[in-house]
C-alpha cells in the first residue's frame, strides 16, 4: 500500500519495517548491557533476565564482572589508573570539564595546542588539528575539503562517518571493492579517462580523492597502503587515510599503518584518526602540512561551529603520547605496543586452530569470528556473557545480512590467562553452535 490508514506514506521501506519488527526485536538484547564500571580489561555489566515471551528482558539490579573483549582499548589506556588518568584529573581541576566555546572563538586552551604540536611530532608531519568527536572529524571535515565537481573513490567497507562526510560534500562517489588494488586502479583509470580518449592530458574532475582506512573495524583487514600510495601518485589523486583503529595499535612506534608499512607520512595528504581507541579518550584529529591545517582551522564546520574537546580528554591524550614517545622516562609505551602485537598473534592463531572462520590480517587486533546466521549472533553473545566474557555481535546493517559475526578486540591489558580462558570458552561455544566451519586450521607446531 502506498499510504497507511491515515494517509501517511510509510516511514520505513518494507524490508526495514520487516527487519525491525521480526528480526531485530528478537536479538536486540545482545546489544543492550549497560556498563557499570571502567571499560578496562574487565568490565562490570548490569544483569538481567529474559521475560517469558523469550525476547524481551528486564534488569535485575545485580551486576556481573566480565572479561572485556568488546572495547577498542588496544593499548589498555582506558583503565582509570596510572599517570595518564592522573594528568586528566589534574587538568579537570585546572581547566574544568568543558571549554568556553568553539575552537575558532574562545574554546582553545593551551592543552589543545600542546596536544596538536605533540600529535604532529608523533606522526612526523607539520601540524595537526583536533576535534571533540571522531565521527564529526570525518563527517564535518570532508565537506570542507571536497565539493561538487570532485570525485571521491571510496573503499566499500569505509566507516559510516566517512560515508556521511562524502555525502555531505556533494562530490561524485565511486566505490571500489574492499582492499582490492586492481579494482581501485580500474576505477581510477575509468575516472581519469571518463568519456575521453586515453591520451587525454587532463581529468574532468576538480580533484580526485581516494579515501581508505588503516584497519577496518568490521573486517579486521589492513589497508595495502604502499600500493594505494603508488596508485595515488600515478593518477595524481589525493589520499585521505582514516587511522581510527590503527593509530597506537599498529607499527613499531604505534604510529599506525604508516609506521607499520614504513611509509613516508608526507605521502598521505590527509591523515585522520580518533582518540577513542588506543588513547582511551575521546575526539579526533587531522594532520598534514601547516597550510592545510590552517585552512581547516578556518573552514571546517567542526572547528568553527562545534565545541572544543574537553580539556581532561586532551590531557589524557597528551600523556598517552608522551608514554608512547618514551618521554615519561619509561619504556611502558613500547611494552604495551609489543604486548598488543603478541596477544593479537596468539589469539588469531589459536582461533584458526579451533577451526572457526576469522577475517583480517594476522597483525590486526580486531578479530571478527564469522557466525553467518543472524540468530547465532545473539546466541553467541548471550552464551559468552553467561561465561563472563563480553564481546560485540555485529550484524545487518553493519554487515551484509548473511555475514553476521562476533567481534573481539584485543588489548595490551589482557593477560595470557584471561585470553586462554576466553579461547577455551569460545571453543566450547563454537562446538555448541556449529561454528567450526574452517577445514584447514593452520598447523601451529
Ligand atoms: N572512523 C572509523 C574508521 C571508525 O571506526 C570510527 C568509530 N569507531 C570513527 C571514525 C568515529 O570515531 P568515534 O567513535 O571516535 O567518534
Amino acid at each position: 500500500k502506498e499510504t497507511n490508514r491515515d494517509g501517511y506514506r510509510p516511514m520505513f521501506d518494507r524490508f526495514t519495517a520487516f527487519y525491525l519488527r521480526y528480526v531485530y526485536r528478537r536479538i536486540k538484547d545482545c546489544w543492550n548491557y549497560p556498563i557499570c564500571s571502567v571499560p578496562g580489561s574487565e568490565v562490570v555489566l548490569k544483569e538481567r533476565v529474559t521475560n517469558d515471551n523469550g525476547w524481551t528482558f528486564q534488569f535485575t539490579g545485580s551486576k556481573r564482572k566480565c572479561l572485556n573483549l568488546a572495547s577498542y582499548n588496544y593499548l589498555g589506556f582506558s583503565e582509570n589508573t596510572g599517570p595518564c588518568s592522573e594528568h586528566a584529573i589534574a587538568s579537570l581541576y585546572k581547566y574544568g570539564v568543558t571549554t568556553g566555546g568553539t575552537r575558532q572563538q574562545n574554546g582553545t586552551c593551551e592543552i589543545h595546542r600542546q596536544l596538536e604540536r605533540l600529535m604532529a611530532e608523533f606522526l612526523g608531519v607539520e601540524d595537526a588539528i583536533t576535534f571533540g568527536m571522531g565521527f564529526a572529524t570525518n563527517a564535518l571535515n570532508i565537506p570542507a575539503l571536497i565539493a561538487p565537481g570532485c570525485l571521491v573513490i571510496s573503499d566499500e567497507k569505509n566507516h559510516a562517518s566517512l560515508i556521511v562526510g562524502i555525502r555531505l560534500s556533494g562530490a561524485t562517489v565511486k566505490v571500489f571493492r574492499h582492499n582490492n588494488m586492481k579494482h581501485l586502479e580500474k576505477v581510477l583509470q575509468e575516472a581519469i579517462y571518463y568519456g575521453q580518449p586515453k591520451c587525454a592530458t587532463h581529468t574532468p574532475w576538480k580533484k580526485i580523492v581516494i579515501i581508505v582506512e588503516g584497519v577496518y573495524s568490521m573486517e579486521g583487514t589492513i589497508v595495502h597502503l604502499p600500493q594505494v600510495i603508488a596508485l595515488k601518485k600515478k593518477y595524481k589523486a589525493y589520499l585521505y587515510l582514516d587511522e581510527a583503529h590503527s593509530i597506537g595499535a599498529m607499527g613499531r612506534r604505534g604510529g599506525g599503518v604508516v609506521d607499520y608499512f614504513g611509509c613516508d607520512p608526507k605521502d598521505i595528504d590527509i591523515l585522520m584518526g580518533t582518540f577513542t581507541k588506543s588513547f582511551g579518550s575521546h575526539g579526533g584529529y587531522i594532520a598534514g602540512t601547516k597550510e592545510f591545517i590552517s585552512y581547516l582551522r578556518q573552514h571546517s564546520f567542526a572547528s568553527a561551529h562545534a565545541w572544543a574537546m574537553a580539556p581532561p580528554l586532551a590531557a589524557q591524550i597528551v600523556s598517552v603520547l608522551e608514554t608512547l614517545m618514551g618521554r615519561d622516562g619509561t619504556d611502558e609505551g613500547r611494552r604495551r605496543i609489543e604486548q598488543l602485537a603478541r596477544n593479537t598473534r596468539y589469539v588469531r592463531l589459536r582461533l584458526e586452530q579451533i577451526g572457526v572462520i576469522i577475517h583480517g590480517c594476522d597483525d590486526s587486533p580486531v578479530v571478527p569470528i564469522l557466525v553467518y546466521l543472524y540468530s547465532k549472533i545473539a546466541a553467541m553473545v548471550r552464551i559468552l556473557i553467561e561465561h563472563r566474557i563480553a564481546t560485540v555481535g555485529v550484524g545487518y546493517p553493519a554487515t551484509p545480512l548473511t555475514q553476521g559475526r562476533i567481534r573481539i578486540c584485543l588489548s595490551a591489558a589482557h593477560t595470557k590467562e584471561q585470553l586462554d580462558y576466553a579461547l577455551d570458552v569460545i571453543e566450547k561455544v563454537a562446538d555448541e553452535l556449529g561454528l567450526k566451519y574452517s577445514r584447514r586450521p593452520r598447523d601451529l607446531t
